[in-house]
């Protein structure tokens, strides 16, 4: 038996990882031809950061990560409406 998972996304990749720590066997496809950065960043959400940790990934995180300072909100005015 064989997982397939469509789509080598942050999503699929993680699964992918954590299917093999499990010992289960996967198969990943992607439809993009390659995968290749597209300059920007992506801020990681405290449950997303836990489940890389999980899997041994923090300190190779921490290498390329720019630690959250702060996390606001503002309207599309530019008003203030957390943080
Ligand atoms: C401009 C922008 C900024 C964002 N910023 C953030 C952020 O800061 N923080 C955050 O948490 N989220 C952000 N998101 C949302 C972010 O895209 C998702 O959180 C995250 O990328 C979802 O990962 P995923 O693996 O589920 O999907 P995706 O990254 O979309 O990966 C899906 C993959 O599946 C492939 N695929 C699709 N259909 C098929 C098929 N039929 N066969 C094979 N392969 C297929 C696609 O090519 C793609 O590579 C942002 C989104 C956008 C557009």
């Amino acid at each position: 038996m064989e997982v397939l998972i469509i789509g080598a996304g942050i999503g699929g990749l993680t699964l992918g990882l954590m299917l093999n720590r499990a010992g289960i066997a996967c198969r990943i496809f992607e439809a993009a031809p390659e995968l290749k950065a597209v300059g920007v960043g992506i801020n990681l959400l405290p449950h997303a950061s836990r489940e890389l940790c999980a899997l041994g990934l923090e300190e190779a995180l921490a290498k390329v990560a720019v630690i959250t300072r702060e996390y606001c909100f503002f309207n599309r005015f530019g008003q203030f409406i957390y943080s």
